[in-house]
């Protein structure tokens, strides 16, 4: 069983649940969920998921309840984390934005809401490196990812944007993997993300 932590101070827990659910049962495994909303509960789990969400409310609440050294010390030993629009933004080493205190664990720089306001979200089909066939991503006044430093590599592009990327065991994507049926982008982050 996969003991899969989702930060739920804030954001769309349950359809994360479902979706590491899934990407578990495609590969003959089950998934545990485990809701994070205080210190302690990250040291047990396998795989760490940072949601989407509102990231000045989730960067106050990961430094108050002391969950963000945890979640560095998770990273630090090579544990997958994926990391979806304002959880992106938390997990960068920088989003432009005092209000957002970054865990700099992936290595880029978001520029917030760059994709335009609520009313702008759009899906489009996106070629992910690695995927057959494009993914359906929904994005939700989405962060453009402005730079992208040398630990990092570009998985996906939209409008001349890096929109998903990879940092070790830390994948981030601007856009909602949760919010379609389709778990390969969990699984891409889960299951295929450790080499041996
Ligand atoms: N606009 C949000 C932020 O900057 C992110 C949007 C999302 O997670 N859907 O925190």
């Amino acid at each position: 069983t996969l003991r899969a932590g989702v930060l739920a101070v804030q954001g769309d827990v349950s359809e994360h649940a479902d979706a590491i659910e899934r990407a578990a049962a495609a590969h003959g495994e089950t998934a545990e969920v485990v809701e994070i909303r205080e210190a302690g509960l990250i040291p047990d789990c396998d795989v760490l998921l940072l949601p989407g969400g509102e990231s000045t409310t989730i960067s106050r609440l990961v430094q108050r309840e002391g969950i963000d050294s945890e979640i560095t010390a998770h990273v630090e030993a090579g544990k997958p984390v994926l990391a979806t629009c304002a959880g992106l933004i938390v997990a960068a080493t920088d989003a432009h934005d005092d209000r957002v205190d970054t865990l700099n664990v992936l290595d880029v720089t978001v520029e917030r809401n760059a994709f335009g306001r609520q009313k702008d979200s759009f899906e489009a089909p996106l070629d992910v490196a690695g995927l057959d066939d494009p993914f359906p991503a929904v994005f939700i006044r989405a962060p453009v990812i402005d730079y992208v430093g040398d630990g990092a590599e570009v998985l996906a592009s939209w409008d001349g944007h890096p929109v998903a990327v990879r940092d070790g065991p830390v994948v981030g994507t601007s856009f909602h993997p949760e919010l379609t049926e389709d778990p390969r982008i969990h699984d891409l982050a889960f299951f295929d993300s450790v080499e041996s």
